[in-house]
């Protein structure tokens, strides 16, 4: 199977009750080890690249990496998609080097200029059988090159949606209810403690996405900064000589009930980067001797798989869906 768009998988989510996962990609490792999951699980799978992982890793290394991983798993349903895009020519020369959906992401800017530039761009893809995720309201956090400050973020508001997606013509729209990007998704005086001392955040704003889905029928939604930050890999990554205090992500079952409704793009990729980061410093620490890239990077493999699976059975509903 070559690369498809997302068209058909996020009809088949919206009325099937789930959500295709969309997981950041930046070396070999990584789209192995989402692809070795995606395709035993039977689960469709978008594979998604940053601006900054293009910066990294080179567009050509990645196009093809994600060729090798279509070639290795014939059945495996695959979109290749440009995440925040943010103008008009890094889009269109994605469009042109085979990625088959995009992103323009002109949350930050006025209602007017976001309309004007995601129009732009959704009539270049359309022309050439891609489709494009546009983005309203703001994400808190950090991601590669966007960044937010706290207090600078907005909740999407449900009564531009319409007008929006008529004018531009977009194809799904990704919406703020709470998400937010990176490892750090809330400070602790934003959340409480559970008996255990555990910091709980605050929950998302499904009345938000409810408002937003009775306004567009059918209209696939998408949620950004998804991931968890599950405390057993913060508590590995402590242990093994790192530091991250106070790391905290959205509760995986607030995002199983997201996954459940119009939501049907779900981001992941600050929980893969914690796995690889848990289990390369667990390898080290154990084996203080070696030094061959492929003893630690091999754990570091499996934990992106093990990882993608837990995601695509307990949050995404996606498995057993081709
Ligand atoms: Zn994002």
């Amino acid at each position: 199977m070559a690369l498809v768009t997302t068209k058909e998988m996020f009809a088949k989510a919206y009325d099937g009750g789930y959500a295709i996962g969309a997981f950041n990609v930046n070396n070999m490792e990584i789209v192995q080890g989402i692809t070795e999951a995606a395709s035993e699980l039977r689960s469709p799978v978008i594979l998604q690249v940053s601006k900054g992982a293009r910066a990294y890793a080179n567009h050509t290394y990645l196009v093809k990496l994600v060729e090798a991983a279509i070639t290795e798993n014939p059945d495996l349903p695959v979109a290749l998609h440009l995440d925040h895009g943010d103008s008009f020519e890094l889009c269109k020369s994605c469009i042109d080097g085979g990625f088959t959906s995009v992103m323009i992401d002109m949350s930050s800017k006025p209602f007017e200029e976001n309309i004007e530039v995601t129009r732009q761009v959704v009539e270049y893809a359309h022309a050439h059988g891609v489709v494009v995720e546009a983005e309203l309201g703001t994400l808190e956090g950090v991601e590669d090159e966007v960044v937010v400050e706290a207090g600078q973020a907005s909740y999407t508001r449900p009564e531009e949606v319409e007008e929006f997606v008529s004018r531009t013509g977009c194809d799904s729209l990704a919406i703020a209810i709470g998400t937010s990007h990176g490892a750090y998704k809330f400070r602790p005086e934003q959340c409480t403690r559970n008996e255990d001392g555990i910091l709980v955040p605050p929950p998302l704003r499904f009345d938000v996405l409810e408002e937003v889905t009775k306004r567009l029928p059918g209209f696939p939604i998408v949620l950004h900064g998804s991931s968890s930050v599950p405390q057993e890999f913060v508590e590995m990554v402590n242990a093994y000589g790192g530091n991250m205090p106070n790391a905290i992500g959205i509760p995986e079952d607030q995002l199983r009930q997201a996954a459940k409704s119009a939501v049907c793009k779900i981001n992941i990729d600050s929980d893969i980067r914690l796995a690889m980061t848990a289990n390369i410093r667990k390898y080290l620490a154990e084996h203080p001797d070696h030094f061959d890239p492929r003893q630690y990077l091999k754990p570091a493999r499996q934990a992106v798989k093990d990882m993608v699976a837990r995601k695509i059975v307990n949050v995404l509903g996606s498995d057993g869906k081709f």
